[in-house]
């Protein structure tokens, strides 16, 4: 099934040297503030490609929804009087030919919009008539057939030139991140997708600006193929995501700091597999202690709680429940028997230690 992913493995070679650097605002706000960001931009050498969001699909009614239309003159201006090349988002089927009429470059289509096959169908059914390079965004949530689907399916619409954007997946644990990474997944599609250009967005990843240079580098250790980092003049009055933009001088120096793989670098291939699952092993090992440290963290709620209520700390059918519920599901996984058993066991005499004493009389 995923051999048929047929792509054009110049048109990204062409496109840039390594890395590929895609920056700009989250949304275009005035034709000001995206010529502004854009000429600036367009004195790093590094950057090749600037973004800007028109239509913003948002999770919660009352937020900056974008400027619309209005905004594609702004961009015909950039490429215009930067010779940059402009990507931006394609959230309807229905805005495509008003965004190849503004002679933009490339399109990328967002995590809402691909979490849903009826838009990407949509989507994939006007992109027939015509060629242009797509980027696709993973879905929300972690499902790496969704992002698959939605490659496949534009792929079938006859786009070759076709890329993959990484912007972590909806975190349901308690993380630092807006998004978590979950690396495992766009290795993954790299792996099986050899010829897919994968392209990183430290941005929507990290949620916020401190966290971008650790995840871009991240994504660079891991010959990604390049990087989408929002860029903004005035990060702080920002109409959308304003946490996660960088202003120009951090931009700068975030770029400057970066350091990017190219002694091993070949373009779309994949240089080292056992890297790849060792960096795929790496990620799914932090999620583990992660989700481990949140199941402690309730423990020591659940400890107070019973302190405090004079409940025994051991109730013995709750425990076989645990042994029973989680046996099954480890089966249905294809876990060992013996092995789930050993680590429920010792998972549980931790929670029993951690419920004996309150955290200060803890060691
Ligand atoms: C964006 O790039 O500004 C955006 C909205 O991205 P995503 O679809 O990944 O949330
Ligand atoms: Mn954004």
């Amino acid at each position: 099934m995923i051999d048929q992913i047929d792509i054009d493995s110049e048109w990204f070679k062409e496109l840039s040297e390594y890395p590929l650097v895609i920056a700009g605002p989250c949304s275009a706000e005035s034709e000001n503030q995206l010529v502004e960001t854009a000429k600036y931009l367009a004195k790093n050498f590094k950057v090749n490609v600037f973004r800007a969001g028109l239509w913003k699909p948002r999770t919660r009614p009352g937020s900056f929804e974008g400027v619309g239309e209005i905004g594609l003159a702004w961009l015909k201006k950039v490429k215009q009087e930067t010779g940059l090349k402009i990507i931006t988002e394609l959230a309807r089927a229905d805005h495509l030919d008003m965004i190849l009429e503004a002679g933009v470059d490339m399109i990328w289509i967002g995590a809402r919009t691909v979490a849903n096959p009826f838009a990407i169908e949509e989507i994939a059914s006007r992109l027939k008539e015509v060629d242009i390079p797509v980027f696709v965004k993973n879905p929300l949530h972690p499902d790496p057939s969704l992002w698959l689907g939605a490659l496949e399916r534009i792929n079938k619409a006859g786009i070759r030139r076709l890329a993959a954007i990484h912007r972590g997946f909806y975190p349901f644990e308690k993380s630092d991140l807006r998004h978590i990474p979950k690396w495992e997944i766009p290795i993954d599609l790299m792996i099986k997708c050899p010829g897919l250009p994968m392209i990183c967005d430290p941005s929507h990843i990290a949620g916020n600006r401190e966290l971008i240079p650790a995840i871009a580098q991240r994504a660079m250790d891991l010959h990604m193929d390049g990087l989408m980092v929002e860029v903004h003049p005035d990060p702080v009055n920002a109409l959308s995501d304003a946490k996660q933009q960088l202003d120009f001088k951090d931009f700068d120096h975030f770029m400057k700091n970066l350091e990017f793989r190219t002694d091993s670098f070949k373009a779309g291939e994949i240089i080292n597999l056992l890297g790849q699952y060792r960096s795929q092993i790496d990620s799914v090992d932090a999620q583990i202690l992660e989700l481990l440290a949140q199941r402690m963290e309730v423990i020591d709620k659940i400890g107070g709680y019973k302190r405090e209520h004079q409940v025994a700390i051991l109730q013995l059918e709750r425990w076989t429940e645990i042994l029973r519920t989680r046996g099954s599901l480890a089966g249905e996984l294809g876990l060992d028997d013996v092995f789930i058993q050993k680590l429920l066991d010792l998972i549980h005499q931790e929670s029993i230690r951690i419920q004996s004493y309150p955290q200060s009389l803890r060691k």
